[in-house]
């Protein structure tokens, strides 16, 4: 199957290859080049990261 690279999916691959940060205040999910969470605006942030084999 031929993989196809259009913008909108190379974007949804990048997101999960670096992955997010979790407030670990309220939970929610920032960018991961985010400091502060965008909902509560606490730098009590965890990365998460999807690896994938
Ligand atoms: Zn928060």
């Amino acid at each position: 199957m031929p993989v196809a690279l259009d913008p909108e999916k190379m974007e949804i691959v990048t997101r999960h290859k670096f992955g997010y940060k979790v407030c670990r205040k309220c939970g929610a999910r920032n960018p991961p080049d985010a400091e502060k969470c965008r909902r509560c605006r606490s730098k009590n942030l965890r990365p998460k990261k999807f690896k994938k084999k």
